[in-house]
């Protein structure tokens, strides 16, 4: 038998339409240069995004065409996210960080018509344009000088220019929910980049999971502050979440250091905030060193993109009130797929215990572990294999590209994560399978070692990979940042280990630097670790 229920596509487009109207009050507020806040209603964002979809049109986009954007977050970028799906076109977000190889490859591989650049990044732009052959108009917000960007075939034109002279209405088409609303490449840590497209209806349910009270808990009373940037999986889901929730958004546009972050907290008291753990320990960092700021608005802050340091969420909850939830997904899933929300009936510690792990899934996506040879293991929180991952926002394939099975096993997502899954569904990962060390046969997990070092009161960050070892196959090698003004000695740290994991996990090779290189969205970068071990600069 047929539902009688009304057939209404989950769409983009509802989802602005409903922020813009039932939540027109609600704002955008954007972090200017000179320390003030840029305010916009949704109400307003709304008559911009039917100027910027009218404006688009006008100027060819038609269909499914890909409008990319190289922004941070902001007003106009949010301008962007609700127009271009909703006017049926695909919302292309560029990752400013990429290498110009990697810029060029992905802006021609999704065949760019349009990019929307931020008048800051016309000259990180300006020389990988000319290599994107597909695109015909750059459109720049700010006011600067738009020469760089000129040449034959391609108009370039301000932001505010080309949308000025359209009508605050457009004729919104009705879309099919499954068509392709935005697309985000993953940053292709090995081979090429890789798109996933999401579509509006997949954007529709992940935007509900990032507002229900086991996800996100998005209100109408929440302020999202939005570290993450836009071009990082979708910015986590914030930006319609907020649409449809009736949320402020709150963006700190490039800056992004601690000091400034920590300021917009203490002045614009958002509730809830999404960053990657290396933007918390800054922030904690400065924090600790600079007293008396408070940043206790902040009711949750989701953090993931790699493991979060239980030391962190600690000391954020006891000496600043801050709750950090932890949180795992990947651009491939939308990104939210498991949250760390901990049982009520749990005692503290137990609940601690949950809060360290990567969670369980949200209602919609699931999981599973498999080891080598396919075949699924139990849920007993001791076997480890793979993540395997499936569900509506989870994608089942990369844009234009075959799979050999590589990433894709039997209708499930093979996430390249290893970890275990214990009875109650909750996840921990210990490594991915690129970063495993692999020590005399056996797996010794990069990420613990990371996460404990990370507990040492000598220790700023540290980051742990597998290097050669011509008895052992691999052995760890710690590179460790150590706070100002410390000097711990290697016997030291070991010995802080001891106990804590097997004694032949314990690395006996340890490097001092500076800095631990990040890479792209804010991760150690491991794959430049290891070859700068290569190279002999890791003595
Ligand atoms: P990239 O591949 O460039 O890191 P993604 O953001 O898509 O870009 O990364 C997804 C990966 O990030 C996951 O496969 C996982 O390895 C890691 N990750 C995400 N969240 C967590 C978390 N809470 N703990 C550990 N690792 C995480």
């Amino acid at each position: 038998m047929q539902s009688t229920m009304m057939n209404a596509p989950l769409t983009t487009t509802a989802i602005l339409r409903h922020g813009s109207s039932v939540h027109g009050s609600a704002t955008v507020r954007t972090l200017q240069p000179d320390g003030s806040v840029k305010v916009g209603t949704f109400a307003e964002v709304g008559r911009r995004a039917a100027q910027l979809a009218n404006a688009l049109r006008g100027c060819g986009i038609t269909g499914d065409e890909r409008v990319a954007t190289f922004m941070w977050n902001n007003q106009e970028h949010v301008e962007a996210y609700v127009a271009v799906p909703s006017m049926g076109a695909v919302l292309h977000t560029l990752n400013l960080r990429l290498t110009s190889e990697q810029l060029v490859y992905i802006g021609n591989h999704a065949q760019d018509r349009v990019v929307i650049v931020d008048g800051s990044l016309v000259s990180l732009l300006a020389p990988v344009l000319p290599q994107i052959r597909s695109v015909h108009t750059v459109v720049v917000t700010g006011h600067v000088d738009l020469a760089p960007l000129r040449r034959d075939g391609v108009t370039v034109v301000g932001y505010e220019e080309f949308i000025a002279a359209q009508p605050e209405t457009f004729d919104w088409p009705d879309l099919d929910e499954h068509s392709a609303a935005a697309m985000c490449y993953t940053s292709g840590t090995t081979g090429n980049p890789k798109g996933v497209a999401y579509s509006h209806r997949s954007t529709y349910l992940h935007s509900m999971a990032a507002c229900a009270a086991d996800g996100l808990r998005v209100s109408c009373e929440d302020r999202i502050l939005s570290i993450v940037p836009m071009f990082h999986a979708n910015a986590w889901g914030l930006i319609y979440a907020a649409f449809m929730a009736g949320a402020d958004l709150l963006m700190p546009e490039r800056f992004l250091q601690a000091e400034p972050l920590v300021r917009l907290i203490g002045a614009e008291k958002p509730t809830i905030a999404g960053a990657v753990p290396t933007i918390w320990n800054d922030v904690l960092n400065f924090l600790d060193s600079n007293p008396g700021h408070d940043v206790s608005s902040l009711g949750l802050v989701a953090c993931g993109g790699s493991a979060v340091p239980l030391h962190l969420m600690q000391t954020f909850e006891e000496k600043y009130g801050v709750q950090i939830l932890q949180a795992w997904g990947m651009t491939e899933t939308s990104p939210l797929a498991a949250i760390a929300h901990p049982p009520a009936s749990l005692d503290e510690q137990e609940r601690w215990r949950l809060r360290a792990t990567q969670g369980r899934p949200v209602v919609g996506v699931e999981l599973r572990i498999v080891d080598d040879a396919g075949h699924e293991l139990p849920h007993d929180g001791e076997a480890v294999g793979e993540l395997q991952v499936r569900g509506p926002w989870i994608t089942g394939t990369y844009f234009g590209e075959e799979d050999d099975g590589e990433k894709f096993h039997d209708g499930w997502l093979r996430t390249g994560d290893v970890g275990r899954i214990d009875s109650r569904s909750y996840v921990t990962l210990t490594d991915r399978t690129k970063d495993v060390i692999k020590s005399g046969g056996e797996w010794i997990s990069s990420v613990e070692l990371e996460l404990l070092l990370a507990g040492h009161p000598d220790v700023l960050e540290a980051s742990v990979i597998g290097v050669p070892d011509t008895k052992w196959q691999e052995r760890p090698l710690a590179v460790v940042v150590v706070r100002e003004g410390r000097e711990p000695t290697p016997g030291q740290l070991r010995a802080f280990l001891e106990g804590k994991v097997a004694k032949w996990w314990l690395p006996e090779r340890w490097c001092f630097v500076a800095e631990v290189p990040k890479t792209s969205v804010g991760k150690f970068d491991k794959k430049r670790l290891r070859s700068l071990h290569a190279d002999g600069e890791l003595a």
